[in-house]
């Protein structure tokens, strides 16, 4: 079977790990201020936070910004269910916006409509790996006096006009889950330039309290003070040594995935009845997925999986999931355009290990399985 994404994990990577085993800090130790500084580095943000994984990044991100009880967020309903999620976690309400039936990015327009007096936040959300139109989403949260926040766990390495995602919001968050561009494992960053922000994302991955053993230990005290409610969302340094090994390898991976991603749309051209999303101006894709639109998706999905390739689906408009329409009322025609991608949507496989003849093969299937 060629999956639809996998980790590439080298002998460098895997001695950077047992190089942490053998050292005496195995959690919140000299590899996570390693891999934070590579990570802050990399994207050119001031700051940036480990943690367990990207949904507690986007947690941290909610509790940073102050969302709480009565608070909206304007989040794209064409997302993994956690964006919508941590707003939920932090009591805040979840207000779902369509997305532009091109790229499948958050449409402006739907943000704008769906604004209203208890707006807090929009949450971007970088879909397959192309950065969002942060101008245009900058424009409309400043007029409005609202963060512009972004989930960034498929763009890790893309650039939007010249700047690394990771700059482009008030606060961004990434993830290391295997399938992203970079892994630890499971995994996940804050990002971003204010210092207030990071302070309280650092605050809530550890209990909320105000030290952390390291520091507690290079000062010689074992007092310690917890003013918020916070969380275990700490990233190891077993991990973080993963992560900062990964790191250097990412713009040769995001080369081969542009490189794949050329590879299909070549062989799609003409092909009236696949069509790959669109590529906004002025954009450096991830390539986190390569996603097409086909008619009777159902079908050319098992058709697919039939010949031992991992095609996916991404994603279920979260406000279609039951517990959304149980609990937020929210139904069937809210999103049209996310709602109509849905039935139309496959993620063919896309990492950097995948072969040119792999890709042939894969683009060759679907061109056989669509009629268009
Ligand atoms: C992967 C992903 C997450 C969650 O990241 P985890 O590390 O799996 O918790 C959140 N949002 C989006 C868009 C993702 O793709």
């Amino acid at each position: 079977m060629i999956p639809y994404g996998r980790q590439n994990v080298d002998d460098d990577d895997i001695r950077a790990v047992v190089e942490v085993l053998r050292s005496a800090w195995l959690t919140t130790g000299p590899a996570v201020d390693a891999f934070e500084d590579g990570v802050r580095e990399y994207v050119g943000a001031k700051h940036a936070v480990a943690v367990s994984s990207g949904t507690a990044a986007l947690h941290a991100m909610m509790f940073a910004v102050g969302i709480g009880p009565g608070d909206e967020v304007i989040v794209p309903s064409m997302t993994f269910a956690a964006t919508a999620n941590a707003v939920v976690f932090q009591g805040g309400t979840p207000v779902f916006a369509d997305v532009d039936p091109n790229t499948l990015l958050i449409d402006p327009a739907s943000v704008e409509q769906n604004l209203t007096s208890r707006t807090k936040a929009v949450v971007a959300v970088d879909y397959a790996g192309q950065p969002c139109d942060y101008d245009v989403l900058r424009r409309i949260c400043e007029r409005h006096k609202i963060r512009l926040l972004a989930d960034a766990c498929h763009s890790l390495g893309a650039i939007y006009n010249g700047k690394r995602v990771g700059t482009l919001a008030d606060a961004s968050v990434f993830s290391f889950h295997p399938v992203k561009t970079i892994t630890t494992g499971e995994g996940g960053m804050v990002v971003t330039d204010c210092d207030d922000l990071a302070a309280r994302a650092r605050l809530f991955r550890n209990h909320g309290i105000t030290t952390d053993q390291r520091q507690r230990a290079n000062l010689g005290t074992w007092h310690y003070e917890m003013v918020e409610l916070g969380y275990n969302y700490r990233l190891t340094d077993i991990q973080c040594a993963l992560g900062l090994s990964q790191l250097t390898k990412l713009d040769g991976w995001i080369s081969r995935r542009q490189e794949i991603a050329s590879l299909y749309r070549k062989a799609f051209l003409g092909k009236s009845g696949i069509r790959a999303l669109g590529i906004a101006p002025g954009a450096s894709h991830a390539y986190h997925l390569f996603v097409v639109r086909v008619p009777q998706r159902d079908a050319a999905f098992k058709a697919m999986r039939d010949k031992g390739i991992g095609v996916n689906v991404h994603y279920v408009p979260v406000h279609l999931h039951p517990y959304y329409r149980g609990r937020y009322g929210t139904e069937m025609g809210m999103c049209p355009m996310a709602e109509s991608a849905y039935l139309s949507v496959l993620s063919l496989p896309m990492y950097p290990g995948l072969s040119d003849e792999d890709v042939r093969f894969v683009a060759q299937s679907l061109t056989g399985i669509v009629i268009p």
